[in-house]
């Protein structure tokens, strides 16, 4: 690999989606698998095989869907880990094992409750094992920026004795400065004797929102892998966002000097395909991707781009694929034509889904004449279940007004049953809900509710975002959209129960 060139490293699969309440499903890991490998990235992180059997079975789907970029999957240096991973990463033509120990003595001590030698063993014999079932292997030490430099700097050196050729120095706890950080991996970098061509990487988390900084720092010392997200999710604070460190080595070439293999036109598609399937919705003031990321308000402003664009834009809405977004589908475009604007959009259908998605399409602009790609997006999410749809709603009948206590009729499929029941509840909304859950009987608390117009005006499709707890643990999210909210907020919350149930289905313990 030429030193000019930052490999990135993907782990909206993985680490994204341990973002609390972005649980995705397998098929919609593919979806975004697709949609990665088409933006560029060098190596996509799919998920943590042996920790469930959706996450396995996601890391399997990946890899057979995916033929050009790497996929990873993560273990611990558990020999049970490495060959799930393995096994799971059977059908990738660019096969990773990405295996991991902390080693931060605070890590060690109260998490492992290992000795720093012992630790080292286990490193070290990780990373042979794996080395013995594929040729990729990258090691990370958890914690690494607060371990001890010594001690790090001689596991670094005896994992790349055992043949791992990437080597990740995380700050999994986001507490890092830019300049230290760029200090410390300097120091690795000058200070291992054997570090050869092995690649350094960092995975940097947000925490004091210097996630973006801090890999940018330990680039211009020396690293050349790093590990990102989309829309910056993950933990806590998420991890360094993908689309701030490609705009910026981008932007700032001038200054910084780095390539990537990154194609920036289909970051905002990317962003949007993320956005929608996890139901974390970007914030308006986001950096590259934000709503309002190339909005000019203040006339003194859109009076100097008219003249220039240069006079306040640093780069081009253009760069990031946003025009490209704005093709508009009417009754006339057929069926063909759906498809191919799915298609540039990311979404991959089988026949009888895309016979599905038409259906819906020739309703949806029966009643807005102009279709957008926003509208399409909510359709196909809709439409296109991603679990089995075990739960199914027929019919409902809501009665409301000013004076009346709202009540609700629901009729549900159940499996191969129909049942129906009523309920009253403080709004249309509320009543209807209740009528649902009494027919299934989960324990559900439901969390955030969020309505949003897709597009602008009255007979825009509204698209409802459900969060439901259960158990006290498990946090779903369901999705439902229609021209009809009340009829979306029904969707959604059978959508989340279809997902809670697919869920308890496959788990394992
Ligand atoms: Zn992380």
């Amino acid at each position: 690999m030429e030193k000019k060139r930052i490999v990135i490293f993907d782990t909206t699969l993985r680490d994204g989606e341990q973002s609390p309440g972005a649980s995705l499903s397998v098929k919609e890991k593919v979806q975004i698998a697709i949609q990665l490998e088409r933006l560029g990235v060098d190596i996509i992180e799919a998920g943590f095989p042996v920790s469930s059997k959706v996450q396995f079975e996601a890391v399997k789907a990946c890899s057979s869907e995916v033929r050009n970029t790497i996929i990873a999957g993560l273990a611990r240096t558990l020999e049970k880990d490495i060959k799930s991973a393995y096994e799971s990463l059977g059908d990738a033509a660019h096969p990773r094992i990405h295996t991991f120990i902390a080693t931060s003595p605070i890590h060690m001590k109260h998490k492992l409750h290992k000795t720093p030698d012992e630790v080292m063993k286990m490193a070290v014999e990780a990373v042979s094992l794996a080395r013995s079932y594929v040729d990729d292997v990258e090691f990370s030490g958890e914690d690494a920026f607060r371990s001890d430099p010594v001690f790090l700097k001689e596991i670094v050196e005896a994992v790349i004795d055992a043949g791992a050729g990437t080597v990740n120095i995380p700050d999994t706890v986001g507490y890092a400065i830019p300049s230290e950080f760029g200090a410390f991996i300097r120091d690795i970098i000058e200070n291992v004797p054997n570090i050869g061509d092995t690649v350094i990487s960092v995975h940097c988390h947000n925490d004091l929102g210097l996630a973006v900084a801090n890999s940018l720092a330990a680039i211009q010392n020396g690293a050349r892998q790093v590990e990102v997200a989309v829309n910056g999710l993950g933990e806590r604070a998420g991890n360094a966002s993908l689309e701030e460190i490609v705009m910026a080595l981008k932007g700032r070439h001038d200054y910084v000097g780095f390539d990537t293999a990154i194609n920036t036109k289909e970051i905002y598609r990317t962003s949007h395909l993320v956005s929608n399937l996890s139901g974390i919705r970007v914030q308006p003031n986001k950096a590259i991707v934000g709503a309002n990321a190339f909005a000019h308000e203040a006339g003194i402003h859109v009076d100097g781009l008219l003249k220039a664009r240069s006079t306040y834009e640093i780069m081009t809405p253009e760069a990031i694929g946003l025009t490209d977004m704005k093709i508009v589908l009417g009754r006339h475009s057929g069926k063909h034509g759906l498809q191919k604007r799915l298609e540039d959009m990311g979404y991959i259908l089988s026949d009888s889904e895309l016979d599905a998605a038409f259906e819906r399409f020739l309703v949806v602009a029966d009643k807005k004449k102009e279709v957008f790609d926003e509208d399409l997006a909510a359709i196909i999410e809709d439409e296109i279940h991603s679990v089995p749809e075990y739960y199914k709603l027929d019919y409902f009948h809501i009665s409301s007004g000013s004076s009346t206590i709202p009540t609700s009729t629901v009729k549900l499929l159940v499996g191969d049953r129909v049942e129906q029941k009523s309920a009253w509840g403080d709004g249309p909304v509320d009543a209807t809900l209740k009528a649902i859950n009494s027919i299934v009987g989960m324990p559900i608390k439901l969390g955030e509710y969020s309505l949003r117009a897709v597009t602008a005006g009255t007979e825009a499709i509204g698209e409802v975002t459900l969060k439901m707890t259960v158990n006290d643990n498990l946090i779903i999210t369901g999705r439902g959209a229609s021209t009809d909210i009340l009829e979306a907020s029904a969707k959604a919350y059978v959508d989340g129960l279809n997902k809670i149930k697919y869920w308890q289905d496959t788990r394992e313990n």
